[in-house]
Order: structure tokens, then sequence, then C-alpha cells
């Protein structure tokens, strides 16, 4: 597959470009609004074509796919643009900066035939899938709650648009909530109702929230309480999940990386469960190769997206207005 990015990101220098290399993949040209951010991370990247316009990549027609990692709000317009242009598309979370938008998108995806996933990438994750499994096999029995701690200290590189300009997507709601949403719809296969939320500023958010926390009901009754924050340096990611017949604890395992430790618990003992450590943004290009090629789902669908926008959305408002929310999903036939 011959690729277009679609944005000079931290993300895509990081992970993205080795994940897509990694697939056999060619990263073909990168597009950015700067023309000499674009030539210096093409250049640094060893992409071959750079540009400004988003015809670089999207007129070409070797080009199967775009990857979108621009700031929160230029990804639905760029992703319309490139469906219109016939390319599949693997977009960056949040979606969009409304749920309308970000629905807009898979349905033009839809229209089109084409593959259009969201970058959740602890779906991908081995931990994640292991703690899915154990609680789609019964072992922890009926789900009482689940309980995720995502409260981390965002590194200096990226204390940028995140923590100063709501405008482009930033604040810790629509950076790191969106993920929790998605990484709770994933673990216990149904969406958040309604949810209560408070959020604040701690430290690094300027004109944004830094940290938030929020309490989401389930149809199945199962409770499920989220902390998210950019200021915590030593607090440690993780989540539990709380069975009538056991307990799941899951320790350092919200990350981009496949460390962290699982441990069940139940009325035998406690035991370490295992998983495939492979990476996680590896994982997530598979996955979306493999639904292009018409052999299977990428590991988040653009559903997926606008469910997760759609429970962080609410956590905000939420937190805003000190009322409880309904999720709004905007549901499409
Ligand atoms: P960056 O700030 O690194 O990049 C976002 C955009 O900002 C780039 O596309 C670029 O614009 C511009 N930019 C980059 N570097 C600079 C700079 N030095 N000065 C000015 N502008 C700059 O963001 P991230 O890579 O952290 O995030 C990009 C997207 O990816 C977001 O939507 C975010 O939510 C998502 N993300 C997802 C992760 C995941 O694991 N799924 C992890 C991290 C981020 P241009 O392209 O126009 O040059």
């Amino acid at each position: 597959m011959r690729w277009g990015l679609i944005g000079a990101s931290t993300i895509a220098e990081q992970f993205m470009i080795e994940a897509i290399r990694a697939t056999g993949g060619e990263v073909a040209a990168v597009v950015s609004t700067t023309e000499a951010r674009g030539a210096d991370f093409s250049r640094t990247q060893g992409i071959p074509a750079h540009g400004t316009a988003l015809a670089l990549a999207l007129d070409d027609p070797t080009i199967g796919a775009v990857y979108i990692s621009s700031t929160n709000d230029k990804h639905h317009a760029q992703a319309l643009a490139a469906i219109q242009a016939g390319k599949h598309v693997l977009c960056e979370k949040p979606l969009a900066m409304t749920v309308e938008d970000a629905f807009a998108m898979v349905r033009a995806a839809d229209a089109a035939g084409l593959i259009f996933a969201t970058n959740h990438h602890l779906r991908a994750s081995g931990s994640h899938r292991a703690i899915r499994d154990l609680i789609a096999s019964g072992r922890i029995g009926r789900v009482l709650s689940l309980r995720l701690f995502h409260a981390v200290h965002l590194p200096a590189n990226l204390q940028g648009w995140r923590i100063n300009d709501a405008s482009v997507g930033g604040g810790v709601i629509p950076d790191v909530t969106v993920h929790d949403a998605d990484v709770a719809r994933f673990l216990l296969g149904e969406d958040p109702v309604t949810v209560v939320a408070q959020m604040s500023v701690s430290g690094m958010g300027q004109g944004v929230e830094d940290s938030a926390m929020s309490v989401w009901t389930m149809p199945s009754g199962t409770m499920v309480m989220s902390h998210e924050s950019f200021t915590h340096p030593f607090a440690g990611s993780g989540l539990e999940v709380h069975g009538t017949e056991g307990s799941i604890f899951a320790r350092g395992v919200m990350t981009q990386l496949p460390v962290g430790e699982i441990e069940l618990v139940t009325g035998q003992g406690r035991a370490p469960v295992p998983y495939p450590q492979h990476n996680l943004y590896v994982q997530g290009v598979t996955d979306f190769l493999s639904a292009i090629a018409g052999k299977g789902q990428p590991a988040a669908s653009g559903r997926d997206g606008v469910a997760s926008l759609a429970v962080a959305l609410a956590v905000r408002e939420a937190a805003r207005t000190g009322i409880r929310q309904t999720v709004d999903y905007v549901r499409i036939a």
C-alpha cells in the first residue's frame, strides 16, 4: 500500500511511519500546512514528496490510503476530501470537533465503499484484547464496575495546542477521555448512556481543562469511573474490572507501548494474565489493511470513533453545566 500522510505530526513521526513501513507499506507523501515543516519532515523521515496542498496525496492515483494526524479541527474536511478522492482513511481521534461532523465522515466513506477507521490504538493492544476476552469468557461473572485510570503527565514536546487552544481541539477530554470512552465500549461491549462529570485546570491548561473525572452509566447497569489528566507525573495508568466472581487489575496498560501487567483475582487466588506484546500501531495498521482486503474489520471503526467522541463531548458538557448528560450518538441507519 502506498500511503499519504496528512499532517507532519509527532504521532506520525514516533509511531505511525514505522507502523506503515513494518506492514510493507510505503509512505509516499506528506502534506503539511507549512512548507518548511513539510520539507523538514520529509527529509528527516525519508518521505519522497511533500507539499502544502492536499492534492499532492489525493490526486496521486498510486496512493491508496491516507493517514490523517493533523490537529483535531482539520480532520473532518481533510477526511471528506480524501474520501471524495477515493482514498481509504485511517483518521486520528477525536474524529472531529462535533459528533455530526464525525458521522458525516463515516457516512461519506460508507457511500463511497471505502474503509474509514479510527486510530484508537488501545483496541489493538494485546493487554486490552486479553482483558476483553477474560470478561467475555465469564471468568469474573457479571461485571459490576470498571475503573479507568488515565492521569498522566503530558510530555513537554506536546504542551502546545493541547493545553492552550480549544479551537483546534485542545483539552484533556477530547485528547484522553475519548480514548477511555473507546476502551470502556471495547471491554464491555456496550455504550455509555448518561454521564456525570467534573473538570479542572490543575497547573497546565490555559483556557482548556487539563483534568477530568466522570462516572458513566451503562445499559447493563455496570458503573464506569474514568479519570484523565495532563498533570500527574507519578500516578501511573491502568484499569480495574470488578465482577461478581472476580476482579481484573491491569497496571500500566493505558499507553502507546505493549507494556503493563494484568492480574486476575478470584476465589481460587491471584494469577498473572499473559498477553501478546505486539506493537499496537503495527497491529492497528495490519487490521486496517485487512479490512481493505475484505478480510475483517479495522481495530476501531469510524462508528467507534463517533461513539467515543459522543461520550467525550457529553463528559465535557456535563462538567461545564454540572448536569447529567445523555450521550447523543446521533444514530444513523
Ligand atoms: P502535533 O502537534 O505533533 O501535530 C499536529 C499538527 O501540528 C501537525 O499536523 C503539524 O501541522 C502541526 N505541528 C507539528 N509540529 C509543529 C511545530 N513544531 N510547530 C507548529 N506546528 C506543528 O500533534 P500530535 O502528533 O500529538 O497529534 C496529532 C493528532 O493525533 C491529534 O488528532 C491527536 O489527538 C492524535 N494522536 C493520537 C494518538 C494515538 O495514539 N492514537 C497519540 C497522539 C496523538 P502540519 O501538518 O500542518 O505541519
